[in-house]
This record gives C-alpha cells, structure tokens and sequence, in this order.
C-alpha cells in the first residue's frame, strides 16, 4: 500500500542521511501533566525547539540539496506564510543560493522580519495564499527561479517525514502520532515514515475549526478552496492547491483522522504547553495540546503529540497567556 504513495520510507530514509548534521534531532520528552490528563503516556516531540523554529527546515533543506547545480546557481522560490519562508531562506543561504520568498498581508510582522534578517529577498503580494503565489509562478516563468513549495513536492514531504522517522526510532510502541495539519506535507511525511514501519500506529491531523482546506477536501473527496480566516494557528493557513499532486492522496490514504479545534482551545493549549512544559508554541504547534486537553484524543497510549514550531508574535502570546487575545469569531476566554 505505502509503495504506490510518491513518497516512500526509501525516499525518507534518503532525506534523514542528505540532512544530517544540517537539522537539529529534536529531543522528545513525556509529558506528566497530560498523561495525567489522558490516563495513558504523553510524549511531546519538541520540534518547535528546530532550527528556524519549525520543521520546515527538513523539507526545505532536503529540497535545497537535492537541486542540480545549475538549478542551485538561478536560485529558488517560495509562497509562504512564514515558517516555509523562514526554512528555505536559511536552507538556501546555508548552501550559497538566494532565496526570494512571496508572501500575502495576513502574515505577521515578526516572521517577515526574520526572513529578511535571514537574507532572503522578500515580496508582500495579495491577502492570500494563491495571489503570492501567482507572484512565484510568474518568478518561475520570467525570471528562470526554481520554486520549492512549502507542502505539495515530494523531496518536501521525504524531509519532513525525518521527523516521523525519529518519532519511532524513539518510541516503536507509540499507539497515535498527533500531527499538525495545514497542506498536509508534514502529515504525510510523519504518516508515510511511522505506518511504514509500524502499520498499527494511528496517526492523526490536527487543524483549526474554520478555513481547515485538508479536511474540506478530504471530506469532498477532491481538493476543493476554502475561505481564509484568521486564526491564532496562522501556520495552517491556507489552501492546498486545487492541483495537488503529493499530500492529499498521501493523507486520504495515511491519515487515520482528522480532528478540529476551536480558537479557544488552540489558545488553552498554548498556555498549558507553556504552564506546564515552560514552553513557548505557537498555535499551530499547540493543537495536539489543545486536542488532549479538550478530550477529542481516545484510545491506548503512548500518544506522541508534534509541537511543531515556536514562531508566535511575542505580543500575541502574552495576551493568549493573560486571556487578554481576543479571538477570531469567538467569544473571550
Ligand atoms: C507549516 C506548518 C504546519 C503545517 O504543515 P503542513 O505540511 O502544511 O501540513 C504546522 N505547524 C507549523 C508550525 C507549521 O509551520
């Protein structure tokens, strides 16, 4: 079955040798309070500790290296609503290529700052994700650049699998792997590398109630638009590509589930995480948290929830831990 996916533990295995010693291992530490919480073992997979702050630095690295030199020298491309930018301008920089990343208005002030502090040229297009990248596409066509997209390619998805590779080398006997879920390249990487080797395992995404594109198309059976809303999970923002060719038959396939959270669930994850674990997750990387604490993850354990990236506005996540943040289409906490 896992054979016929475009993306395959062969292919992810492949990635883990191409990106070693260029990403971070992240540790994965049990969780007490929720294992209290869940009557079964928590493990949290602290990849909000990676380099850049997010995972997307296995994908946008594995990309990077696996270009040919002469694709190298023309430089590559993004859409991106942050952390995607943030990977491939530093994946780039690490190897001596330029990266220009497009991104909509929607996306906050810090993550366009630090990928600008990273090198990497910066173009504000639209309040989408589809207007910027029409700008990519138009880089690609007149400009020659190689675009790297965020989730929909299969070097993307091999390299954010690493992250499920390194889930069961720790931990063989996890009963359900919690996975943030936006494009569903992080997903179907974590899903191909952990039922490959043990096919028992559940893997779930995890998304926000509203503009939730993977489930909408998952749900249709074909990839269909949503509209975007804001959301404290701005991370999984965003469509999926009406012509997505990699993630969303890898998660129609894989996925065991697809689990939805309130914005005032996100934000009570985020505060546990950072209570209880002293950690600081943005709400995209809260939403396992936020599943456990709101009762939505049954069955046996160990359960492993990916805390996939860190990259919160300061601001934001000080009110979000006050309950000061109001939250969108939501009554106050
Ligand atoms: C991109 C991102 C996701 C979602 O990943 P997809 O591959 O698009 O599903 C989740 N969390 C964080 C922090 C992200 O940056």
């Amino acid at each position: 079955m896992v054979s016929t996916l475009p993306v395959s533990l062969e292919d992810i295995r492949a990635a883990a040798r191409r990106i070693a010693g260029r990403v971070t291992t992240t540790p994965m530490v049990q969780s007490a309070s929720l294992g209290e919480l869940a009557g079964v073992p928590v493990h949290l997979k602290l990849e909000h500790h990676q380099t850049t702050g997010s995972f997307k630095l296995r994908g946008a690295t594995n990309a990077v290296l696996s270009l040919s030199p002469a694709q190298r020298l023309r430089g590559v491309v993004a859409a991106s609503t942050g952390n995607h930018g943030r990977a491939l301008a530093y994946a780039a920089k690490a190897e001596g290529a330029v990266a220009t990343i497009c991104m909509s208005r929607l996306v906050p002030e810090n993550k366009v700052s630090e990928i600008r502090r990273l090198g990497a040229d910066v173009r504000i297009v639209g309040v989408s994700q589809d207007e910027a990248q029409q700008e990519v596409d138009r880089l690609v066509r007149e400009e020659g650049l190689v675009m790297v997209p965020p989730f929909d390619h299969p070097d993307v998805v091999a390299g954010q699998g690493t992250l499920g590779l390194e889930i069961i080398d720790d931990l063989p006997e996890a009963a359900s792997v919690l996975v943030p879920l936006s494009g569903g390249g992080l997903a179907a990487g974590v899903a191909a590398a952990v039922k490959a080797i043990s096919p028992t395992t559940k893997v779930i995404g995890l998304t926000m109630e509203k503009g939730a594109a993977m489930k909408a198309s998952l749900d249709a059976g074909q990839p269909v638009q949503v509209e975007e809303v804001a959301s404290l999970a701005d991370s999984l923002g965003g469509g999926i590509g009406l012509d997505n060719r990699v993630t969303f038959a890898m998660c129609r396939e894989l996925l065991d589930d697809v689990i939805l959270l309130t914005e005032t669930e996100i934000a009570a994850g985020m505060r546990h995480v950072y209570a209880c674990e002293r950690q600081v997750v943005e709400g995209a990387g809260a939403v396992g948290i936020a599943a456990l604490l709101a009762g939505k993850i049954r069955g046996s354990g160990p359960i492993v929830a990916i805390l996939s990236g860190a990259n919160v506005d300061m601001g934001q996540h000080l009110r979000v831990i006050n309950g000061t943040q109001p939250l969108y289409g939501e009554e106050g906490p």
